[in-house]
């Protein structure tokens, strides 16, 4: 069955609930072959996520979420470009998910590259340019910080779609952070 929050605070609630279960290491056992088969009739997802690709990060998992549930949209340092942001519009516009989380996370390797000012190749720049601006000189934990909260104003600069949604009352945007030793997640702002 689709939970169904009714505004961003119940849905934040229903994530930070599963968060808490998540660090005790007590996960929901979800029969997934029944979800599947009543998934086949559509999604109807309750939170929009915009993480790391990073393979230690699974908002499913850590939220402990079933399968239909969180639209994830990814990107190495929690960045976005067009793409991203489109996929966030489609989440937010579209499935009408009630909160979009900016999840940032402890010890990013994007973030920590970018920090160091290291020569980036192929497409990586491109990534750096985002996080640069943020940049608190010898701080990779602040810089996160600061990283994940203007790719929040970012998202909201951009996106008329997303602006209109937050100023009629119908998407919280959330910026948050990962803690990998205990695995729990925190609200910035
Ligand atoms: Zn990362």
């Amino acid at each position: 069955m689709n939970r169904n929050p009714k505004d961003g605070e119940e849905a934040l609630s229903l994530l930070l609930d599963g968060n808490r279960k998540f660090m005790a290491g007590k996960l929901t056992q979800y029969d997934l072959a029944a979800r599947r088969r009543e998934l086949l009739a559509g999604q109807h997802p309750f939170a929009t996520v915009l993480c790391c690709s990073d393979s230690r990060i699974d908002p499913v998992k850590i939220f402990d979420a079933n399968l239909g549930e969180i639209f994830t949209v990814e990107s190495a340092g929690n960045v976005v470009d067009d793409i991203a942001i489109g996929s966030i519009e489609y989440g937010t516009g579209h499935l009408h998910t009630p909160i979009l989380v900016v999840l940032a996370h402890e010890k990013c390797g994007a973030v920590t590259t970018c920090c160091a000012g290291a020569v980036c190749t192929g497409h990586l720049p491109s990534i750096m340019k985002r996080i640069e601006p943020s940049v608190v000189k010898g701080d990779v934990e602040a810089s996160t910080d600061a990283s994940a909260k203007s790719t929040k104003k970012c998202i909201i600069d951009n996106s008329e779609e997303v602006r209109n949604l937050v100023l009629e009352g119908k998407l919280r945007v959330v910026v948050a952070k990962y803690c990998l030793e205990s695995g729990e997640v925190k609200i910035l702002e």
